[in-house]
């Protein structure tokens, strides 16, 4: 009974095929460039890797490529007939107000994500995009959609609530949403079974190209850094994260556009910003370490707003069971699991250094420490597959 994940992003689609239950990869890949842009189509199936230079003007033919892909290639391929796929599950960006949890997809919950285009103009399309191909492609599997804002649905009105005119609030949805919760969700889920509690207090730190902190209290998410859209909070790749919102009357005033504000502040701000060379973390910490000054600022101010995120989370799950690292950099570096969790052992985290640099899934944290410290590699694509297969069940 294989389940098909598929995560259309602005200029990809990611997807991933199960077998019988998650720990059944049967083949995965990528297909870049959906937007025009060195279109290239990556595919692995069982130990057999395969790369293309593929036609792709839109999400339709890019999932045309993806569904002939699991259907030809590899010896056997993945998946002789496209309709033994009983179940497609969706990464969903925002579902603002009124998703609280995964659905399977009907013309109502199109429509509803649909109008929710407004909050998110460079993801819910994209996304819709890969359901509607896959609708048409795919007849006879049923669709669900997983929400990254879902697990945010816990939020209490005190952490989700700007403090400004409720009219804002109420007729233009100005307020917290979170995404990455799929990720956070996933971290949660995982470091329960490894702390062996069912319901634990955890901050999780989610830091890739875009980067987000959580805080869960029993199980729950009750706090994230993220805002309305995905460019409050932590600094990114190329996001600032959290700015005094004056800045933006400033430069109003000053005489930039704001188209130019809003690149400066989701496309050329961040690591990239700082850096001035690069959005890709490992080349920012490279430069630092080559004596780059600018870089080391980089590298500097990322650490100092996530440990700003970090104090403020472990107040609001006190007492905290366990701290978790994720995403490419959270995973990766030791370096930034170091620079955050310096000193910090009078309030009981206490990093092992050798475990700080080994791999994979581990506890990083000494014996002596009270509160555990995790990392935890993300898997988005295990909990949607998950979610679908309870779904259509
Ligand atoms: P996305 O948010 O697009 O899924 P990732 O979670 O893959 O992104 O994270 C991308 C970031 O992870 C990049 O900044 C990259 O430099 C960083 N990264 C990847 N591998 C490493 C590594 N081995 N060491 C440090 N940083 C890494």
């Amino acid at each position: 009974m294989p389940v098909l994940v598929i995560n259309c992003g602005s200029s990809s689609i990611k997807y991933k095929l199960y077998g019988r239950g998650v720990a059944n990869l049967l083949a995965g890949g990528i297909i870049e460039g959906v937007d025009g842009e060195r279109p290239r189509h990556l595919h692995a199936a069982g130990d057999q890797d395969f790369e293309a230079e593929i036609e792709v003007g839109d999400y339709r033919q890019g999932v045309a490529a993806l569904v002939k892909a699991l259907a030809e290639w590899g010896s056997p391929p993945p998946i002789g007939d496209p309709a033994e796929i009983i179940g497609v599950g969706h990464r969903v960006v925002h579902g603002g107000d009124r998703f609280s949890e995964s659905v399977v997809i009907d013309r109502s919950v199109i429509e509803e994500v649909e109008s929710l285009g407004a909050l998110a103009p460079l993801h819910n399309p994209a996304n819709l995009a890969g359901i509607r191909a896959v609708r048409e492609l795919l007849p006879g599997a049923l669709g669900v959609a997983v929400f990254d804002t879902a697990f945010f649905s816990t939020l209490p009105p005190h952490a989700y609530r700007y403090a400004v005119p409720e009219r804002w609030w109420r007729d233009f949805g100005v307020r917290r949403y979170g995404f990455h919760g799929i990720s956070h969700r996933y971290l949660a889920e995982r470091a329960a079974r490894l702390l062996e509690q069912p319901r634990p207090n955890l901050v999780t730190l989610h830091l890739g190209a875009g980067a987000s902190a959580c805080a869960i209290r029993d199980g729950k998410a009750v706090d994230t850094s993220m805002g309305m859209t995905p460019l409050e909070g932590l600094v990114m790749g190329t996001r600032s994260g959290d700015i005094d919102p004056a800045v933006v009357f400033h430069l109003i005033e000053a005489g930039l556009p704001v188209s130019e504000i809003r690149r400066g502040l989701q496309r050329e701000g961040g690591l990239l910003g700082l850096s001035g060379t690069s959005s890709d973390f490992r080349r920012v910490a490279g430069s630092a370490r080559a004596g780059d000054q600018a870089a080391a600022l980089a590298l500097a101010t990322f650490a100092h707003r996530i440990r700003r995120y970090l104090g403020a989370f472990l107040v609001q799950v006190a007492p905290c069971d366990g701290v978790v690292f994720s995403g490419g950099i959270g995973e990766n570096s030791h370096e930034v699991r170091s620079l955050v969790l310096s000193g910090l052992e009078p309030l009981g985290l206490v990093v092992d250094p050798i475990r700080n640099r080994g791999e994979g899934e581990r506890r990083i944290s000494a014996d002596t420490s009270s509160v555990d410290v995790w990392v935890i590699p993300t898997d988005e694509e295990s909990l949607i597959a998950r979610d679908t297969a309870r779904l259509i069940n």
